[in-house]
Parts: structure tokens; sequence; C-alpha cells
């Protein structure tokens, strides 16, 4: 399989090379050529198959030969080990055809891990092949940054950079990736906003040099092997509940755009899938876009749901390559214009068919809190404020025979305060979230200064060029 870009400039990419990339040269996000697609009848035998099964016959296809089909098996079987549920995502029900899928069983208790535990394992596989080593960087405002330290800790070909605003994120967040202990990871505070940590790991993947030497790595949502490994749940949690016989739809509390894109992914490939719901906090970008045709910035607002309080959703970008007929041209036009003027308008065509996949519901940070307290009474099911965002967009959805499905992105007892406002009590954490509160913490505090961060992070990188040339 080849890997296109979404703006049309770069060369195709292999899997690997998509993989080590993470962003394409030409700013773009990777695409595959072509999809693969599933006929009902082998999409009727996923039904119930383990979780590690299905993982391998959705990604082979897209991997092809360039990783061996018994070494892709044991990674996954590797990747899921360490989750605390043997269904890996089970569904719980709350009511008459509402389920919350359950993504929150890995080390980190939020979605990530089910992509980043496998993510990591095939580039640190990868890079061993090739002999070489690479500087993985990424910015966090929590949940990526716990998930990647987790899966990159103690791995043998790749040091491990993570910026994140001092002081605002939840502390254990910041505790998930200060206080792992590996030589090859490192957690660096910066003194800014989320948006200044995303715009210095911007800066040097722009730096072609740097990029270079240090074998520079994206580990965010913009991989396209991380969207690819999250189409994996919405397979097996439709298949319990009787797809391809009955379609079912997603709601899918939404930040990047990553994992209701995978779901679109999974659309694609043949799952059939009734509506995919983007569920949003009140940093709303994508649901005003969705009813006006345009897609226009405004400032962050902090919310309950951090992990969702995002201005640029940066997947986006790849639905709209879709719904525009893959036209790379068009696409780096309207990048182009967000750069410049913070807005663009999505065409009638493109935004028609956009509208007849996906819905937006919005919800205030009063009905977040509303919906955690009224789940708790009705169901005795304790969500956490992401996942309330989630089941508060099913709750206005026009009522249909089709099952409707939640995404549960997070562990609520990761998110204490949240419980506690709904509640009135805190819920104590669960146990290996308690013990982090009692461990040493290890992470270097860093001006937000291009120069000082890139000095840091070649100092202590362990020269990737050079060891791949010295081979
Ligand atoms: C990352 C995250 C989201 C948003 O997912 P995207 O793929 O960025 O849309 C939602 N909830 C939680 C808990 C997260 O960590």
């Amino acid at each position: 399989m080849k890997y296109i870009s979404t703006r049309g400039e770069a060369k195709a990419a292999s899997f690997v090379e998509a993989l080590l990339a993470g962003l394409a040269p030409d700013g773009g996000l990777y695409m595959p050529q072509t999809y693969p697609r599933f006929e009902p009848a082998t999409i009727a035998n996923f039904a119930g198959a383990p979780y590690k099964d299905l993982a391998a016959a959705v990604s082979a296809p897209f991997i092809g030969d360039e990783i061996e089909l018994p070494a892709l098996e044991e990674m996954i079987a590797a990747a899921y080990r360490s989750f605390r549920h043997p269904a890996i995502a089970p569904l719980a029900q709350l009511d008459t055809n509402l389920f919350v899928l359950e993504l929150f069983h890995g080390p980190t208790f939020a979605f990530k891990d089910l992509a980043m535990q496998l993510l990591a394992r095939l580039i640190d596989k990868v890079l061993g092949a090739r002999g070489e080593r690479a500087t993985i960087i990424g910015a966090t405002s929590g949940d990526t940054g716990a998930a990647a330290v987790e899966a990159f800790a103690g791995l043998g070909h790749a040091d491990v950079f993570i910026l994140y605003p001092h002081g605002r994120i939840s502390e254990i967040q910041r505790r998930q990736m200060t206080t792992v202990r590996a030589d090859n990871v490192y957690a660096i505070a910066i003194e800014g906003t989320f948006d200044d940590a995303q715009a210095r790991i911007k800066a040097m993947f722009n730096n072609p040099a740097l990029r270079e030497r240090l074998n520079l790595c994206g580990i965010n949502s913009i991989n396209f092997a991380r969207i690819l490994f999250q189409a994996v749940y919405y397979f097996t949690s439709a298949g319990v509940l009787g797809a391809p016989a009955r379609s079912i739809s997603f709601v899918v509390p939404t930040g990047n755009f990553g994992d209701i894109f995978a779901g679109w992914i999974a659309k694609r490939l043949g799952l059939p899938i009734d509506r995919l719901v983007i569920a949003t906090n009140s940093n709303d970008i994508l649901k005003r876009a969705l009813e006006s045709g345009r897609y226009s910035l405004k400032n962050v607002q902090p919310t309950q749901s951090p992990s969702m309080d995002i201005q640029v959703s940066s997947n986006f970008e790849r639905l709209l390559f879709e719904a525009s007929g893959r036209n790379g041209e068009a696409i780096d036009h309207l990048m182009m214009q967000l750069r410049q003027s913070g807005e663009f308008s999505i065409e009638t065509a493109p935004l028609e068919k956009i509208r007849a996949e996906f819905d937006a519901y919005s919800a205030t940070e009063l009905e977040t809190t509303h919906e955690i307290k009224r789940t708790w009474q009705d169901a005795g099911y304790l969500l956490d404020p992401h996942t309330a965002v989630g089941v508060s967009a099913a709750r206005k959805l026009p009522s249909s025979k089709s099952p409707v499905v939640v995404l549960g992105t997070a562990h609520p007892g990761k998110f204490p305060g949240a419980i506690a406002q709904a509640l009135g009590a805190p819920e104590p954490p669960p146990e290996a979230l308690a013990r982090l509160l009692k461990r040493e913490e290890k992470f270097w505090l860093l001006p937000n200064d291009q120069a000082e961060i890139e000095h840091f992070i070649r100092a202590r990188s362990a020269q990737p060029t050079q060891t791949a040339h010295e081979r």
C-alpha cells in the first residue's frame, strides 16, 4: 500500500515511510492510496473474534508485505498484554440502544493507549531492523503524552521528548509522564500554553536540517498508523451489536478529529455505520463548520474535558481531502487561507458530502456536569467528562432503531475534579492511579524558547543519524 499526501505535493510513501515521518514533507497528512474492502460475509465472521485477531485482520491490508504477518501479530499481542480487561474494548449498556465503548482499560486510562502501545512497538521494530535511532517528539495537553511515555519507555531505538504546558494539565496526567523511570524519556514542562508547545514542535518539523539530523518522528494523530489502529474497535463493537446485519451509529468525543476519522475509515472498509456524530465541548469549531460551512478559529476555552480543548482539528484535513475528491491543490489552498486569515469556507459539494455522514452536537460545561450526574443516578455508571460530552450528544440525536455507541475515551478516575463537581463527592482513584501520587517526579522546566528547547533535545538524543551512518 502506498500513502499520498492531502496537499498533493509530496511523493507517495510506503507504510513504513509514512509511519516514521508522521507528517508528509509538504505539510500534508498521509492517506492510503486506495481502501481495501471487507465483504459482509467477512465482517460477519469478525463478530465475536478476539480483539487481537481483528487488529491484525483490519491493519494487515494497509501494511502489506512491509511487515511480516507473524511479526505484526506478535507486536499486537504484546501491545494489548498490559490491558486490564480481557476484551480490551468492552461495551457497557446505559439504556435501550445506548452503549459506551470502554476504551480506557490500557495503562494510562485513556483511549490513546489502544493505538500508541502498538505504534511504539512498530516504530521501535522498524528502527531496529534498519539499524537506526529516532527522536520522537510531541506536544500534549495530557493524554497523548502520557500514552507515548508509557509506550516508548525502555524501548531500544528511540528517545522521546514530550512538551507539555507547565501548570496547565491535571496532576494525574502530569504524574503519568513524570514518574516513569526510563533513560530514553524526557517530560519537558514549558513556560507557555499547549499552543506554544505545539508551535515549538511544528517549528522543529519545519526545519529540514534538524529533522534529518535527529531523525524526527511525530506521534500525534497526524500519524496515519494511529488512525488505522483506532479503526479496529469500531469493528469489534459493531460486531457485538449485530453488524453487518444491523448498522450502528457512533458518537465520538472529538478534539483533533482523529478518533472519529478512524470511524470514517471503518465505514470505508465496509462496516455498516449509520451516523458518525461529532461531540464537542464549548470548543465547537467543528459543529460551527458543519452548520455554517465556515471553518473559523476562535480562542480556546479551558473546560473540564481538556483533551478536547483544541482549536485546529488537524485530522479534519483528511475528511476535506476525501470530500473534495482528493484534490490536494484545493486543500493546500484552504490551509493557506487558514494560516493567513484564521478561516476558510467549505464549498457546497464537499459540505453536503460531509453532512450526509456526520452530525455534530456540543455540550456546555453545565450539560456535561448534569450528564455525569444523570447517568450515575439512572444507570449507576460513572462517566468521565469527555465521555459525558458524548453521552449528552447521544441523547440529542433523533431516535432511531440503530444502536448508538458512545466512545468512552477516558476513565473517570483520571478527572476527579469534574466528578466531585457533579456528584458532590470525589470518587477514589483506581489503585494504579493512586500509586502515582506517591512516586517521585522528574521533569525539566524550560522557557518557551525555540533555541533552548532544540538545544536541550539535541544534547540528549542519541545522535541518530550518526549511528545510522556508522553502521
Ligand atoms: C484525545 C482525547 C479525545 C479527542 O480525540 P481526538 O482523536 O483528538 O478527536 C477525547 N477524549 C479524551 C479523553 C482524549 O484523550
